[in-house]
């Protein structure tokens, strides 16, 4: 079995207490010599600068460090001034997304030229402005936007025409339908490679709330594993490590070449699924 590559995603603290947990779990993951980190933005550019500094920080670590940025609500103009600043900083590669739909918006957006439609159009502006390595965003069970997932597959494979070095998936917990999407996407004629991205469950309440309106399905299985393990988090925190690790296993064993982890800023389980598949953590 081949060790797949790793990648860890962070979002920027919003107070204290997360800006603490943050930068205890970053020196321990990037001990495990990931082939690069990310930094989320906030919809809308509300994490404009929170991102920026992020990452100057993280970048002290010596692992290349990824900005996510989403076009949508920004100008072509202002998205170009933001990624010459960021390339100048040492950011040459970008997360590039289009960004949730604001409430009260609907697409298209206008057709007045001053704001990106499409991420594939994105995706082709910032290969332009400059020579970034490029990942996009995937979804195994369809974006919830799409009316089907071959349109949805269509969208992909445009934006991996238009430049995309690799398509990382939205979280799922059943491998199959990874796979499944993979087989798909390769009948579709896409050979960028589709990353799996992997969510360590921290706390199954709050990921239920978050599944649901990202519509990623929560097996059956899932829900009857964390039963009554409300009051227990110490089990609830064992039963989350044995699952990630359980389905890193699976995917290493099935040939993935690459894994991302949306850690929620935290280390533990996320640390221990990749040490179960060979990795070692370098002292910080
Ligand atoms: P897109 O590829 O733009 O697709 C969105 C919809 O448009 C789909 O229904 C698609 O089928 C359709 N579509 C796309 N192109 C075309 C086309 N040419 N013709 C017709 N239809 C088309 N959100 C944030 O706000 N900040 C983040 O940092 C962030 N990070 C993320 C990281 C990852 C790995 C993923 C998977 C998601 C992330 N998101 C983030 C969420 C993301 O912004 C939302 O899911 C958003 O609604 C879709 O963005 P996208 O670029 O992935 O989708």
């Amino acid at each position: 079995m081949k060790k797949p590559t790793v990648s860890f995603e962070y979002f920027p603290p919003k107070n204290e207490t997360i800006e603490k947990a943050l930068w205890e779990a970053v020196p321990v993951l990037a001990g495990l010599d990931p082939q690069f980190m990310t930094v989320t933005y906030g919809a809308g550019g509300s994490t404009r600068d929170g991102t920026l500094a992020t990452i100057k920080k993280m970048q002290a670590t010596g692992i290349p460090i990824a900005a996510h940025l989403t076009f949508i609500n920004s100008t072509q103009q202002d998205l170009k001034a933001l990624t010459d600043e960021w390339w100048e900083n040492g950011i040459h590669h970008i997360v590039a997304l289009r960004g949730d739909m604001p409430d009260g918006l609907q697409w298209p957006l206008d057709c007045d030229g001053d704001y990106f439609q499409y991420t594939s159009d994105f995706v082709e502006a910032l290969k332009s402005w400059h020579d970034f390595e490029i990942s996009v965003g995937c979804y195994p069970e369809k974006h919830p936007d799409a009316s089907c997932l071959n349109s949805d597959i269509e969208a992909l494979k445009k934006k991996c025409t238009a430049g995309a070095d690799r398509a990382i998936t939205q979280f799922f917990f059943d491998n199959e339908c990874f796979y499944t999407f993979r087989d798909k996407c390769d009948a579709a004629g896409i050979t960028t490679p589709i990353c799996p991205g992997l969510l360590p469950i921290h706390d199954f309440g709050k990921m239920c709330s978050f599944a649901a309106k990202c519509e990623a399905q929560i097996p059956d299985w899932l829900h009857e594993k964390f039963a009554g393990l409300d009051d227990k988090p110490e089990d609830a925190l064992k039963l989350a490590t044995d699952l990630l690790t359980e389905q890193v296993r699976d995917l290493a064993a099935n040939g993935v070449d690459h894994i991302h982890f949306y850690t929620m800023n935290k280390s533990d389980i996320t640390s221990q699924a990749c040490e179960a598949i060979g990795y070692r953590c370098k002292a910080a």
